[in-house]
């Protein structure tokens, strides 16, 4: 099948084609036709299937047919997305895919300024892309209203629900107005899921691509078993032996990510990391840079990098290997996108094992174990040590005004309240309730001459 047999609108064929895509990926084939048609659709896919354009390519199609002035404060069509990031794309996507028609496209996500979107809002807008947390805050403020939505995406489901996205996803769907399309994408269905997506589907077609062990078995799988503390030195190795264009390293936790790129600051190698307690603004120059290959190691959480599309990732090396065995396949289906090879390469240290277990048991494969290099303990001797926490602009919005906290307790004599709390295991993302995400706070400390840049860490070379 081609996209020319779908009976996709003119303006629609021809924003494809200047994209080079002739055939409709699985997912496409399967969802165009019936959200064509108006049904409702329910679809187990993971990115990288091509799911964007399924629900896109249909809803501009009908956009095309069906020009309409756009509501005030309002639009005809919303998707809801768990990550920045993602969001983002989406709406690049939808820009891309759109670029004929005369369409107009908002993203509403937290850490920017709000104003620019309550003004961009004010006039209505065709879509909306957003995430949870600030399309509450904007429809509080009644700056937006749901009642216009003709079409209604909910994209990755199940990782809504791991970031706690459940109550904003029902304040959502009880404003949502009865005569509406809706679409619902999750990678995975349990049961949980299942009975989130009857609160928004009316009679859905379900339909199914690849299930998960597919993207695995696509991807060169490697494993070492290494002590956690000598970890840094076997990545030393490995980036070195490895013919690298672009590798995203993953950590468990935020604090893991800056752990490695400091190490790979001492070692006198480029990265930048990616996780929840960065600014948007870093964030966005991170993946900015990784994307047009200025860096080529973007360290990252599971969160921040989920649904992160970038192309030529050559190698996922998972520092530390995902206690949800899912989100091992997410992982390494950043690399093998669009068809392409990837090699994914996993540390696992002792305590890890029980996770290899159950991530071997998902993929239904066996990860071979490589052997350690023969230069590896002299690499562990070697070992460059890190470089010191960057104090002041480098650190985050979060570490700053944790830290002006703790001082100020302490200029107080309030001992007692000393030792904020480990915030490294919460979610990360939009936060659901108002959380004062990535808020700058001004005054004190050099907060201010943040910026949102991005720290480029390790000498220039
Ligand atoms: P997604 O799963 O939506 O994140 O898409 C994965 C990647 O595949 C993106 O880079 C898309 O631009 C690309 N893509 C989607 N559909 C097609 C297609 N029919 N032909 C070629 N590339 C595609």
């Amino acid at each position: 099948m081609q996209f020319n047999e779908l009976g996709l609108a003119e303006p629609i064929m021809k924003a494809l084609a200047s994209k080079n895509y002739v055939t409709p990926t699985p997912i496409q084939q399967k969802a165009i036709p019936v959200l064509l048609e108006g049904k409702d659709l329910c679809g187990i896919a993971q990115t990288g299937t091509g799911k964007t354009a399924a629900f896109a390519l249909p809803s501009l199609d009908y956009f095309a047919r069906n020009p309409r002035v756009t509501p005030v404060k309002g639009c005809r069509m919303l998707v809801l997305a768990p990550t920045r990031e993602l969001a983002a794309q989406i709406a690049q996507s939808f820009r891309d895919y759109g670029r004929f028609l005369k369409l107009s496209v908002e993203t509403v996500f937290g850490g920017v300024p709000i104003g620019k979107q309550i003004r961009a809002l004010s006039v209505g807008v065709d879509v909306v892309v957003a995430t949870p947390g600030r399309l509450l805050d904007l429809i509080d403020q009644r700056a937006l209203t749901l009642k216009d939505v003709e079409i209604f995406v909910l994209d990755e489901a199940d990782q809504m629900m791991d970031m706690g996205f459940i109550h904003p996803l029902k304040r959502v769907a009880k404003m949502l107005p009865a005569d509406r399309q809706n679409l619902f994408f999750s990678a995975t269905m349990p049961k949980e899921i299942e009975a989130l997506a009857a609160q928004f589907l009316n009679n859905p077609v379900k339909v199914s691509v690849a299930p998960q062990s597919t993207t695995a078995e696509r991807v060169d799988q490697q494993m070492y078993f290494v002590n956690q503390g000598e970890k840094q030195a076997l990545l030393h190795l490995v980036l070195q032996s490895e013919e690298i264009d672009r590798a995203l390293i993953f950590t468990r936790t935020k604090h893991g990510a800056d752990r490695v790129v400091r190490f790979l600051e001492g070692a006198g190698i480029d990265a930048f990391a990616i996780h929840g307690n960065k600014s948007q603004g870093q964030r966005t120059t991170a993946l900015q840079a990784f994307r047009q290959g200025k860096v080529k190691l973007l360290v990252a959480t599971d969160i921040a990098a989920r649904g992160i599309d970038v192309s030529g990732v050559s190698h996922v090396i998972n520092f530390e290997i995902p206690n949800v065995a899912e989100q091992y396949v997410h992982r390494i289906g950043r690399t093998a996108r669009a068809g392409a090879d990837g090699i994914a390469i996993s540390f696992v240290a002792d305590d890890e094992r029980p996770y290899l277990k159950a991530i071997e048991k998902t993929t239904r494969v066996k990860l071979e174990v490589t052997p350690l290099p023969e230069n590896f303990m002299d690499a562990v001797r070697a070992l460059p040590k890190p470089a010191a926490p960057k104090k002041g602009p480098s650190q985050s919005p979060q570490q700053q005004a944790r830290r002006a906290d703790g001082q100020r307790k302490y200029q107080d004599g309030q001992r007692q309240q000393r030792g904020t709390p480990d915030r490294a295991h919460r979610p990360e993302g939009d936060a659901p309730a108002k959380r004062p995400f990535n808020r700058r706070r001004s005054g004190g400390g050099g907060v201010g001459a943040h910026k949102g840049a991005v720290q480029r860490t390790g000498a220039p070379r």
